[in-house]
């Protein structure tokens, strides 16, 4: 992408409204734009980072088995009577007539849709275990939005819903979840930590939550510092094989930590040597859960067992922040200069600095550079425009860019531009004739 094409609506102030440092660094990259309280709208460059995380929560879904699906927004609220929660759900569900006087909702969360759509289809225990997932917006009307897309009103979740015949394989479900959800946090260079948790209006009585440590995260959550230096290398865990996924969630989850909902003093205190008990201020990045049967009874998903009889399945829900992750991953990783995204979510890799527009070789040389990276699908942003050297590299900084190559008179007399790593600010000169294969060895 050439900046002279792109639509960039970069701030030089910092706005009032914003308060924590994600929410002030996506106004000025010009990443998002709120339409009202809590609902933005995500510009070109918000929607880059967006869309790269959802392709890594969709490919690990698809690799623990899981299949995606897509449901709508708009839910008619007979589905919510009939499980009891279109009264217990209150003020934060939206709800809509239509021109028939026909009650509607939008979807905060979709457990009664997907729990309809399976019972009309799905009859006997020959077609379980069952996983579908989607990501779609949802809307809940939070009491206070705030902190931009870190709890917004309308916001972009992945959300799962596992089928199973009895208890212990719905646990084995929610085992997989929780290690494909390390995996997903790890891709998106996060060390998200599971902790038990309370299950609030989901219901049920098993969960955890998801949390990355930062200053300005809404939970508090006690734990043991060690899991720290856990490394969550999991690439290679086997879905399949049920004591492997259970072994790893007893590991790493307890008592390791606990959120403030259930955090135990006297268990924490036991268990964990004085030293390494920490207390931190969280971001909950997802969440999983197992009710059993509390919507499958109520709604009438029943299947046939294997002696014939008629069994409610046993259910499990996930869900992973999609939009809310844009904002937790720049809280992990920014200076006082913007953003510093990982890698694998980096909107574009490179960005290619030219220093002087006028100079005919550094243009020559920039424009062969930005093709031969496009042409490697290296996705570089080539800041072509007439201005000054110092607001370009402010720019590069700002939105985060990982990788700078600076390309100017002065170096292309001695045959090399600059490379600068974003996350280090080393630089160091290459020569210009094998960047793309160094680029590739970088990333
Ligand atoms: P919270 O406790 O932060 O209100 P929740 O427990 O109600 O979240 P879940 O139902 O567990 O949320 O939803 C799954 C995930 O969706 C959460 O872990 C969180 O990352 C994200 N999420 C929930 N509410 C919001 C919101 N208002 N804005 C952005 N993301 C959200
Ligand atoms: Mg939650």
């Amino acid at each position: 992408m050439r900046l002279t094409r792109y639509f960039l609506p970069v701030l030089r102030e910092v706005p009032a409204e914003a308060q924590i440092t994600s929410h002030k660094l996506m106004l000025r990259a010009g990443m998002i734009k709120q339409a009202v309280s809590g609902i933005y709208s995500w510009m070109p460059l918000g929607l880059k980072v967006l869309q790269k995380i959802e392709r890594i929560v969709v490919e690990e879904q698809e690799r623990a088995g899981h299949l995606p699906l897509l449901m709508p927004t708009i839910q008619p609220a007979s589905l919510w009577q009939m499980s009891g929660r279109y009264d217990d759900y209150g003020e934060e569900m939206l709800r809509i007539r239509d021109r028939h006087n026909r009650d509607l909702l939008y979807g905060p969360t979709n457990e009664e849709l997907i729990t309809e759509i399976f019972s009309s289809h799905v009859k006997s225990y020959r077609d379980l275990p069952l996983t579908l997932f989607h990501i779609q917006w949802k809307f809940r009307d939070e009491m206070r939005p705030r902190f931009g897309v870190m709890r917004g009103r309308e916001f972009l979740m992945k959300d799962g819903y596992n089928f199973d015949i009895d208890m212990d394989a719905a646990i084995h479900s929610y085992n997989r979840h929780l290690v494909s959800y390390l995996k997903t946090y790890e891709r998106l260079g996060l060390k998200a930590i599971p902790m038990r948790a309370d299950t609030g209006p989901i219901g049920g009585n098993y969960s955890h939550e998801f949390l990355v440590l930062a200053d300005t995260g809404e939970s508090e959550v006690f734990f043991d510092k060690r899991i720290l230096d856990f490394n969550f290398g999991i690439a290679n865990v086997d879905f399949d094989d049920i004591d492997e996924c259970q072994k790893i969630v007893d590991e790493w989850t307890a008592p390791y930590a606990r959120t403030d909902e259930t955090h135990d003093p006297e268990i924490f205190d036991r268990d964990v040597p004085e030293e390494f008990q920490g207390v931190s201020r969280a971001i909950e990045v997802g969440q999983i859960f197992y009710f059993g049967t509390k919507y499958s009874e109520p709604m009438g998903a029943y299947v046939t067992n294997s002696e014939g009889k008629q069994v409610p399945v046993h259910m499990g829900s996930h869900g992973i922040g999609v939009s809310r992750l844009v904002g937790a991953i720049i809280e992990a990783f920014h200076d006082d200069k913007g953003i510093k995204w990982p890698i694998s979510v980096a909107p574009f890799k490179v960005g290619i600095v030219n220093t002087v527009m006028g100079d005919s070789e550094s243009c020559e040389i920039s424009e062969k550079i930005y093709s031969e990276l496009t042409n490697a699908n290296l996705d570089p942003l080539y800041d072509d425009r007439d201005e000054r050297v110092g607001s370009k590299f402010t720019t590069m900084e700002l939105i985060g860019i990982p990788w700078r190559i600076t390309v100017g008179p002065r170096g292309l007399k001695k045959g090399i531009v600059e490379l600068t790593d974003r996350h280090t600010g080393e630089s160091r000169e290459i020569p210009t004739d094998n960047i793309v294969t160094l680029i590739k060895e970088l990333i």
